[in-house]
């Protein structure tokens, strides 16, 4: 196969400095060589001009599924807020309609120069969605369950389930497991569901410290949460000095966990993340519209904690955007500690992709433009009205790029957006996710 030379302005390698007029080759669906254009191998040049070509974004967290549910679930606290989300999604969303609303968002994302998704799936469609549109990723397969007793049921269902959407894993698309969240699974479901991780080699994810009610429930055993155990039979005590000490006490962590939110995160449970091996999924925009606060992502940083950058579903943040995400981390970081030098758009950068692939478990694969590595690329077009003059390229991607489009996206070699379109036959299916919007609508 004939080597591919891409060029273009920039080329932000991520595991180096940018190279100004750089080239990277890609031989079949690897990275081959990276470097200045002048010096590049011989090969098909592809000139991508006034753009910044960098390693394809990792998007830690996200719920594809809810793509359909975006604008529906608008100035809720968070109990009531969850609670018409599981509900409507029980009622409405069936198994075609979770695939359209996944195509939906990984288009979304594809434009946007995500090709990597750490997705959380209830049901497991988004695994689908993700091998028909060519993406890279892990459909986290979740369980729930907050009385005792279930617990044993609710794991042989998990292992079924892994076992059924396994089958259809490949190189590119994988299965893990999710135990929801504090307020929603028991102290033996999560220890089950850490074992099952164990056992089988799984990636697991958990929603964690993102909230007042279930700090709350698990430190005090009071709030919303435990008022809405109690009505259902649960026994609830005080369970932990904190939700990560939680899961550090059952053995959650040492499955080197990825922990979502972290917004209640304190130094001595950042400790405990550090000497587990676990990783954080950083959700700013979500944590900040459902009013659950600023997680110390500086802190985390400086403790050496595998960061990634997460958009969270769109029900909580709107958009699928890393690229907003990372001018707005920057911003609330530099709001909460007064600081001007940090964190820089070159960490965001940084967590965005190599930051994500390690909270995956994927960075030796992707996450850095590395000879040996996959083709994963993207490339943003520089707009010279808005971004110039532009002095570093990781400062106008992270300060004034938001909402950009791709120019390229490239996922192990195979181009799926030119131009700003999407390619091949990979298409959103619109009118799938407009029904679901319509029967979510009736619902009222
Ligand atoms: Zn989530």
């Amino acid at each position: 196969m004939t080597l591919r030379v891409y060029r273009a302005r920039w080329v932000l390698p991520i595991s180096g400095p940018a190279i100004a007029d750089g080239a990277v080759a890609v031989d079949g669906t690897m990275v081959t060589w990276v470097g200045r254009a002048a010096d590049a191998p011989p090969g098909a040049p592809i000139d991508l001009g006034a753009a910044i070509l960098m390693p394809g974004l990792v998007n830690v967290h996200s719920h594809l599924e809810l793509t359909a549910m975006r604008g529906y679930l608008e100035d809720l606290d968070f109990r009531p807020w969850i609670l018409r989300l599981t509900k409507s999604r029980e009622q409405v969303m069936t198994p075609e309609r979770r695939r359209a609303a996944a195509r939906a968002g990984i288009a979304e994302g594809l434009l946007a120069g995500i090709t990597t998704f750490g997705d959380v799936s209830d049901s497991g469609e988004s695994l689908t969605a993700m091998r028909e549109m060519g993406v890279r990723g892990v459909m986290f397969r979740e369980v729930f369950g907050p009385h005792p007793a279930q617990a044993g049921e609710a794991v042989a269902q998990l292992r079924a389930e892994v076992e059924r959407w396994g089958a259809d894993a490949t190189p590119r698309v994988a299965v893990g497991v999710s135990p929801h969240a504090p307020y929603t699974v028991s102290d033996p479901l999560f220890v089950a569901t850490a074992d099952l991780a164990r056992e089988l080699d799984l990636p697991l994810a958990v929603h964690v410290a993102e909230g007042e009610a279930e700090q709350a429930l698990v430190v005090e055993g009071r709030g919303v949460f435990a008022d809405a155990w109690r009505a259902r039979g649960i026994d609830v005590i005080p369970r932990a000095t904190s939700p990560i000490a939680l899961l550090q006490s059952l053995g959650v962590l040492d499955t080197r966990a990825l922990l979502v939110h972290a917004v209640r995160a304190s130094r001595s449970d950042l400790d405990l993340v550090r000497a587990s091996g676990a990783a954080i999924a950083h959700c700013p925009a979500s944590n900040a519209k459902l009013g659950h606060g600023t997680a110390p992502l500086l802190a985390m940083i400086e403790a050496g904690i595998p960061v990634g950058l997460g958009s969270d579903s769109v029900a909580s943040s709107n958009r699928m955007d890393l690229l907003d995400d990372a001018r707005l981390a920057v911003f609330q970081q530099r709001v909460l500690t007064g600081r001007a030098d940090a964190p820089t758009a070159s960490a965001l950068l940084r967590m965005a992709t190599l930051g994500g692939a390690e909270a995956l478990g994927l960075s030796a694969a992707v996450g850095t433009l590395e000879p040996g590595k996959a083709a994963d690329l993207v490339a943003f077009p520089i707009d010279p009205l808005r971004d110039g003059p532009g002095f570093r390229p990781e400062d106008t991607l992270v300060f004034g790029a938001a909402g950009r489009r791709a120019q390229l996206v490239v996922v192990d070699g195979v181009e799926l957006v030119r131009g700003g379109a999407l390619l091949r036959d990979i298409r959103p299916d619109l009118a799938g996710v407009a029904e679901a919007a319509e029967a979510l609508e009736r619902l009222n």
